[in-house]
């Protein structure tokens, strides 16, 4: 197995609050890793300290085996290797599907216009939204919104993907195309980090389950062993509250 993330003691603070404390995490290619915990234990942070979103206070992001904290030549380009997909969609509102699946391929990786629109419309096939190209974001539903967000998330041809709570905005009727979608790409072999509060989803879909709470990592472990057998008092509190 090839490690594409592994962090060490991992610290972030806003002010006095210790957001993450001494966190060690690490993501196989091919696996997939789920958080859960209770809302402000860390996790958005945690993803958003992945990519670079939130500078760590302390210790290492190491990506393919470099610490990027210290060994970052650009930015950009490092962020392109590790999808984000967000709650919100964060599409671009005056462009169409087909564009918002472009742009970041033509301006960060200088990919041609041709090119970029046979990738973009690739993945949006596989999301199920490829009869929507010149559709404007606003004209679509939260779950076609979304697919088109992993759609442009895969267009970059990331080393993984990150989701952070993908479908905690959209109606209940809708979460279940997004889940799919999501689902296929793990069958397919996706490196995949995900944040959901989707917990039978979470059971089904991944190879790890990591539970966060208060910024620190209590449990990492296979579905089976953090579901069925937590360890520890505050796993076993907070699925209680969960199921
Ligand atoms: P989660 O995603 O698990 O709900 P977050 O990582 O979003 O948790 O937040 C963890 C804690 O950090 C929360 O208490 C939140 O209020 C705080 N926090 C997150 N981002 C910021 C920020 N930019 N400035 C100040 N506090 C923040
Ligand atoms: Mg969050």
């Amino acid at each position: 197995m090839s490690t594409v993330i592994d962090i060490k003691n991992l610290s972030k603070s806003f002010g006095s609050h210790e957001v993450l404390k001494d966190i060690n995490f690490s993501v196989e290619k091919g696996e997939v890793v789920t958080v859960i915990g209770s809302s402000g234990s860390g996790k958005s942070t945690l993803l958003r300290c992945l990519n670079l979103l939130e500078t760590p206070d302390g210790g290492e992001v190491n990506y393919e085996g470099q610490n990027v904290l210290t060994h970052m030549e650009d930015v950009n380009e490092y962020r392109t290797k590790l999808g984000m997909v967000f709650q919100q969609f964060n599409l671009f509102n005056n462009c169409n599907v087909l564009q918002n699946c472009t742009l970041g391929q033509i301006k960060v990786l200088k990919r041609s216009k041709q090119q970029a629109e046979e990738i973009a419309k690739e993945y949006l096939d596989i999301v199920g939204m490829g009869r929507y190209i010149n559709a404007r974001p606003a004209q679509l539903s939260g779950g076609q919104k979304q697919r088109v967000a992993i759609a442009r998330a895969l267009s970059m041809k990331p080393t993984a993907l990150l989701f952070d709570e993908p479908t905690s905005a959209l109606d209940p009727e809708m979460v279940g195309e997004v889940l799919k979608v999501m689902k296929k790409l793990a069958e397919a072999g996706s490196t995949m980090i995900i944040v959901t509060h989707e917990m039978e989803f979470a059971r089904e879909v991944s190879d790890r389950i990591v539970f966060m709470d208060q910024g620190v990592i209590v449990e990492d472990g296979t579905p089976d062993e953090v579901f069925n057998h937590p360890k520890h008092e505050r796993t076993k509190a907070f699925l209680q509250r969960t199921f």
